[in-house]
């Protein structure tokens, strides 16, 4: 008998409570029925990205809602910074480079967080930068970013803010208003406990104007058609009805929690997962963890690759391995969305038995001891 436990920074588990309601019949989505429902999974919406500011919902991967955030946002030949400090900020430049917009790229080594006073200065050398494009929790290496700090920095100019939150929305704090974030972008399979299948965009008053003035070049993952639909509490398309209903129900369970308590709930997590790989001398990828996603640097001789795939194919924990020049380096253990403290104490426990079987020398049973031993010293109940 194999039990399957998906620890992997995305997709990542759902709650039966939702997997139930998206087991419901489907039904028409021009009805009032749906647009009761829609205007429900706003308000849940708003409650999570911490903003009074409307939500778009595509249908796509989170990749949608970063692609319109650039599509709809910058004109052909528009510069913008973006910062690459993992596999998911290269995307923003990528997309820059799709919209023919020039991307003023700010390079921070992998596994570290940028520092924001280098984005003021690249401010200052370009007064004409429309948008400065981050990433919240860089999922490839595990790192946060200070988006508080860089909104701070960015209010003041006349660029806007877009934050990929993808990963982290619902894991690490995000305060989208009050942080001065004017775009917001985040996916479904993270930890809103949904499948993949669902992007979200949150939009200030001040990314509007920028909309408003952009000749924008695209189509399904306009901004603007969007938000049309979404005043009358619909879709430009055919929504993804079965997932905005399970996502009603995430969102229910997310505000009964309180998202104080779930930031609080990963937090608690990833300290405990923290505690653990050090407590068998592993290192931590990042010099900023985030919650969401804990990046862990496997020891010298231990090979990534079958690490990751014993680990799942034999003990039927999911987790995920480096991407690019950290391949088979590090492996990545998600602490988001529907995982709990008992999630951390499995990963413990499998990291220790495919470590020993891989021939590394520690202290059987001291991950999972430590593991356990913060998840008290918190009072995780
Ligand atoms: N940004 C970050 C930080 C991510 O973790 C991911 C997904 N791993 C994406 C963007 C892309 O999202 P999707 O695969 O849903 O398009």
């Amino acid at each position: 008998m194999k039990k399957e436990f998906l620890l992997a920074p995305g997709p990542s588990q759902v709650p039966a409570e939702t997997l139930l309601e998206m087991a419901k019949p489907v039904f028409h989505h021009r009805t009032k029925r749906f647009q009761n429902i829609f205007a429900e999974v706003q308000e849940g919406l708003k409650y999570v990205f911490q903003t009074k500011n409307p939500v778009l919902v595509f249908a796509s991967s989170g990749t949608g809602a970063m692609e319109g955030s650039v599509s709809s946002v910058l004109s052909p030949g528009d510069k913008a910074i973006t910062v690459t400090g993992g596999k998911f900020g290269q995307r923003w430049k990528n997309l820059c480079k799709a919209f023919g917009a020039e991307a003023i790229e700010l390079t921070v080594e992998w596994g570290k967080s940028v520092d924001p006073e280098t984005i003021k200065d690249l401010l200052q050398q370009h007064k004409d930068v429309k948008a400065v494009y981050v990433t919240l929790v860089e999922t490839s290496t595990g790192t946060l970013a200070d988006i508080r700090k860089i909104g701070e920095i960015v209010k003041d100019t006349g660029a806007i803010l877009v934050v990929d939150a993808v990963s982290g929305l619902g894991a690490d704090k995000l305060l989208t208003d009050e942080w001065n974030v004017d775009i917001a972008v985040a996916g479904s399979q993270k930890a809103l406990m949904l499948p993949p299948g669902l992007a979200f965009a949150a939009v200030s008053e001040k990314a509007w104007k920028a909309i408003e003035n952009a000749k924008t070049s695209n189509f399904y993952f306009n901004y603007k058609k969007a938000k049309a639909s979404l005043d009358k509490n619909d879709t430009a398309f055919t929504p993804a009805v079965t997932l905005i209903i399970g996502l009603k129900k995430s969102l229910d369970m997310i505000k009964e929690e309180t998202i104080e308590k779930v930031w609080k709930r990963h937090a608690d997590n990833a300290a405990s997962m923290r505690s653990a790989v050090e407590a068998i001398g592993l290192k931590l990828f990042s010099s900023n963890p985030a919650n969401a996603v804990t990046a862990v640097v496997l020891p010298e001789g231990v090979d990534g690759l079958a690490f990751v795939k014993k680990i799942r194919d034999e003990y039927g924990v999911t987790m995920a391995g480096g991407q690019d020049h950290v391949k088979g380096k590090i492996f990545r253990v998600a602490q988001m969305g529907y995982a709990n403290q008992f999630d951390t104490v499995v990963a413990s426990s499998a990291v220790e038995m495919v470590l020993s079987e891989l021939g590394y020398k520690f202290d059987k049973g001291s991950a999972t001891k430590a593991a356990v031993a913060e998840l008290i010293k918190r009072g995780v109940k």
